[in-house]
């Protein structure tokens, strides 16, 4: 009605490569115990912290992400991997989260070209 009423601006969606890289290893995490991000949700839901199917793919594809503490601490303890591995990486201790040129890692089922993005 009133257009110089003020409007409720969306924040920004900052995509910032530190935070994508921590989408990057939740979903090496979950890809290592063979889970679908939905799978993710249902786990995330059940210990009390409900989040979208498409904010964790939005993160995981775009790195567009504001990850609270909380959140971060429920994903390490779904995917029940240190939060610091999360943080700093590698989560695969197998391959280092960087399996040779041609293979797939055979426990967080990596290819190489995904750690290239
Ligand atoms: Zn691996």
């Amino acid at each position: 009605m009133n257009d110089l009423a003020p409007r409720r601006r969306k924040a920004p969606r900052i995509v910032d490569e530190r935070s994508h890289q921590v989408a990057l290893r939740i979903r090496r995490a979950r890809l290592s115990r063979g889970w679908t991000v939905d799978r993710l949700r249902r786990e995330m839901e059940l210990i009390g912290y409900p989040i979208a199917h498409s904010t964790i793919y939005r993160r995981e594809i775009s790195g567009a992400s504001r990850m609270t503490l909380g959140a971060l601490f429920a994903f390490a303890e779904v995917l029940k991997v240190p939060v610091m591995r999360l943080l700093v990486g590698p989560v695969c201790q197998v391959c280092d989260d960087n399996p040779p040129p041609g293979f797939i890692c055979t426990s967080c089922h990596v290819r190489p070209e995904q750690n290239a993005a």
